[in-house]
């Protein structure tokens, strides 16, 4: 019997229990090992945040999914990892040996990136602890006229802000919102076409935009790159996404900033038996963003060549889309879409965004 393991239950690797569900593979014992027993669709986060949504429609119930595939799930969180001797060890000790490994464990948010921000910030990863934090953050700012910032101002941060600052105005808050954006301004490297249809929302939703960078996270403040201090009762922390510490010492080949480095076959471009889909991993061969669109598209591919793999098969290249459509939504019931150079704006990107979301959701099991 041959060992699979699938670490992480992220966007990839939903899509391999579906295709393990619809054929399983034989003389194989496959365990999935995440820190929870459901994966928090971040796509539907900012809805979320904005009240449209429950937090159940926002879920994946991993457990009936990976029943279907005949695949064991265990709740537990990878901390290490002998690439050469096949084996990776778990948070609560356990120690789990493989034949065959398949990564999508995601990103993590360095504690540390900002000083202060262990103690004083409430972090969007993982999803999980934000959102059980977040309905406190809620109840107080409904009571005290708190000042809020969000830390990071790429398409997940902005999201985030608009989300916060429209939740906040229609429950009749009197929280004062910032975002903390960098000299670039939010969505640094997004088209100008799609830049000012989220830069009207801000303003619109009088969202105090902060050209600088945040150095330091004090109790009630922020110091600012140009060291000017701002009142902050709660910083929300959307910046930088870094490789798990944990493939430091691996033995996997990484790339320059410590993610796993795979080829055109999702496979470890040092170790063919262990692959990486998602966040955790980056194409050294053709190099694209990291966000969930990809995470998604590198599903079926890695479902289809976990099981040539297995079966001692060819596996078969994926070349990842050179664009990504975007949808970004700007607190109410209104999105931004974003095509390369081409965008276009309004409730009806809302509703295109809103139905790809509960479809994803309903397609594994979920209740959107
Ligand atoms: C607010 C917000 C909005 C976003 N909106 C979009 C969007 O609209 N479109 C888009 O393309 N991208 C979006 N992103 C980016 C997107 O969230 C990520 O790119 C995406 O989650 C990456 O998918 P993944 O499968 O690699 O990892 P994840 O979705 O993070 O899944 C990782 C899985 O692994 C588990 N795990 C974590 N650590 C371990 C461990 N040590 N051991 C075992 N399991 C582990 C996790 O619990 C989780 O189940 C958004 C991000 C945020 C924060």
């Amino acid at each position: 019997m041959k060992r699979l393991l699938l670490a992480g239950g992220g966007h990839a690797h939903v899509q391999v229990l579906a295709a393990l569900a619809r054929e399983p593979l034989p003389g194989t014992e496959v365990l999935l090992v995440t820190p929870f027993a459901r994966q928090m669709y971040s796509g539907m986060l900012p809805g979320w945040v904005a009240g449209h949504y429950r937090e159940d429609q926002i879920v994946i119930p991993l457990p009936a999914l990976a029943q279907a595939a005949g695949v064991r799930l265990s709740e537990g969180r990878m901390v290490g990892l002998d690439a050469a001797a096949r084996r990776a060890t778990l948070a609560d000790g356990r120690v789990l040996e493989y034949d065959l490994l398949s990564l999508d464990t995601g990103p993590v948010m360095g504690r540390d990136a900002i000083p202060g921000a262990r103690e004083h910030a409430l972090f969007l990863r993982p999803v999980e602890h934000f959102v059980r934090l977040f309905d406190a953050l809620l109840a107080r700012a409904r009571t005290e006229p708190l000042d809020l910032a969000v830390v990071g101002a790429g398409a997940g941060g902005v999201e985030i802000v608009l989300a916060l600052a429209w939740r906040l105005q229609r429950e009749g808050s009197a929280a004062r919102v910032s975002l903390v954006a960098g000299s670039d301004g939010p969505l640094a490297g997004f088209a100008d076409s799609v830049r000012r249809p989220v830069l009207r929302a801000l303003q619109r939703l009088r969202v105090t935009v902060l050209p600088h960078t945040c150095a330091a996270i004090e109790a009630g403040r922020l110091t600012l790159s140009n060291g000017t201090r701002v009142a902050c009762d709660v910083p929300l922390l959307a910046v930088g996404t870094s490789a798990p510490p944990w493939l430091q010492g691996s033995g996997l080949a990484l790339d320059a900033q410590g993610f796993v480095a795979t080829g055109p076959t999702l496979q470890s471009s040092s170790h063919p038996e262990a692959f990486a889909a998602g966040d955790v991993a980056t194409r050294v061969d053709a190099p694209h963003p990291k966000s969930g669109v990809y995470a998604v598209r590198a599903g079926p591919p890695l479902a289809l060549n976990l099981r040539r793999a297995l079966a001692g098969g060819e596996l078969q290249p994926y070349t990842p889309q050179a664009r990504t459509l975007y949808l970004l939504s700007t607190g109410r019931r209104h999105a931004v879409a974003s095509w390369g150079p081409w965008a276009a704006a309004g409730p009806w990107v809302w509703w295109w965004k809103d139905r790809i979301d509960r479809g994803f959701i309903r397609r594994y099991g979920g209740s959107a």
